[in-house]
């Protein structure tokens, strides 16, 4: 609160940070898309999980977050959103079941709650279709029974994407196996949300201390690996349909793109490419991330970054999100609100991308 009320004075708006929402509210659509809710079961599903489970860093760090009243009813509490949705002037969460989703879960019981995650989910939009869109969970830990569910979220659900919160059991969406979902996912035209999650087990250890498990570190840097291993190993060569949209500003890849364009054209070039571990690329790996990605600026309230994303990728890449209810609304809105960026730009971020991205009806 403190802080975004110093970003709108910074800003030279000069009126307090509700007055500052208020009087801007009718100007422009604001479309939040990185919203996270619950339902009971889940919370059920993640208390089941033994101590004894790989994964259990992160059950423990979910746990805790989810332990506070307000986080754990912002989540699974649809009026208390609309209400706080109000109160800041977003029109609209497109809603997706919080990190890690089913993820963690064996497969009988992760295909059954994605499926009872996106029905609950259906009838919360089918009551507000106005304020709320809806990304579809799926169990990859058996991929035709996740392209079986991406089928019926988009055709029959009437979705408007699917989110993937990174790994599952400890394996990423390059893997041979997962060909039936990326298929599922271009044939419908879908965009992956790739959603962080804690670092998979095999690289975990070091981010178990000071506090680097979560959002403030751990987050990106598996999240970006898991979007560079899709670009490295082709992926967008074997689906140069598939959409894949990063919250976080990108999760930092574009702040890496002139190393990572140089480095893969020292490697790639080499006689022993292949050696090093080379996959042979048609195109430089940023020029994926400009064609086939899009970014949020979910958790990243910070106008220099908005500056850096818009400087490297344009203003049709970007989207705007919150994080809701892990993030401020307050704050995200008016970082956004005070952002120096033309109108256009800001109906572009606000909105405009996210309807043409996920195919949401412009209002
Ligand atoms: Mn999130």
């Amino acid at each position: 609160m403190t802080a975004s009320r110093r970003e709108v004075l910074a800003a030279g708006v000069g009126l307090p940070l509700a007055a500052a929402s208020q009087a801007s509210r009718s100007h422009y659509r604001r479309i939040a898309t990185e919203e996270a809710f619950a339902i009971p079961e889940w919370f059920e599903a993640m208390d089941s999980i033994p101590a004894t489970s790989p994964e259990i860093n992160e059950v423990r760090l979910l746990q805790s977050l989810q332990r506070v009243p307000t986080l754990r009813r912002g989540l699974l509490d649809f009026d208390y959103r609309l209400q706080g949705m109000d109160e800041t002037g977003v029109d609209m969460h497109l809603l997706s079941l919080t990190t890690p989703g089913v993820q963690s879960l064996d497969a009988a019981r992760g295909v059954a709650l994605a499926r009872l995650a996106n029905d609950r989910l259906a009838e919360v939009i089918a009551k507000h279709p106005t304020r709320f869109a809806g990304l579809a969970a799926v169990a990859p830990q058996d991929p035709d029974a996740a392209a079986r569910e991406i089928d019926r979220a988009m055709a029959t659900l009437g979705f408007n994407g699917v989110l993937i919160n990174s790994y599952t059991h400890g394996e990423y969406l390059d893997h041979p196996k997962f060909a039936p979902i990326l298929a599922a996912l271009v044939g419908h035209r879908a965009p992956l949300y790739l959603h962080p999650r804690v670092p998979a087990p095999a690289m975990v250890q070091p981010y178990t201390e000071h506090g680097l498990l979560g959002a403030l570190w751990g987050f990106a840097a598996d999240t970006g690996l898991h979007a560079m291993r899709l670009i490295m190993s082709g992926v967008f060569d074997r689906y140069p349909g598939l959409t894949v949209v990063l919250g976080h500003m990108g999760e930092a890849i574009p702040y890496w793109f002139w190393r990572i364009d140089n480095m893969y054209k020292r490697g790639a070039g080499a006689t022993n490419a292949s050696a090093r571990g080379f996959t042979p690329l048609r195109k430089l790996p940023s020029q994926y991330f400009r064609e086939n990605f899009y970014i949020t600026t979910s958790g990243v309230n910070s106008h220099a970054n908005l500056k850096f994303a818009i400087d490297l990728l344009g203003t049709d890449r970007i989207m705007f999100a919150i994080d809701y209810p892990y993030e401020s609304s307050a704050e995200s809105v008016a970082f956004l609100d005070t952002a120096p960026i033309t109108t256009g730009d800001r109906d572009r971020i606000a909105h405009r991308t996210a309807e043409r991205v996920f195919g949401i009806r412009p209002g």
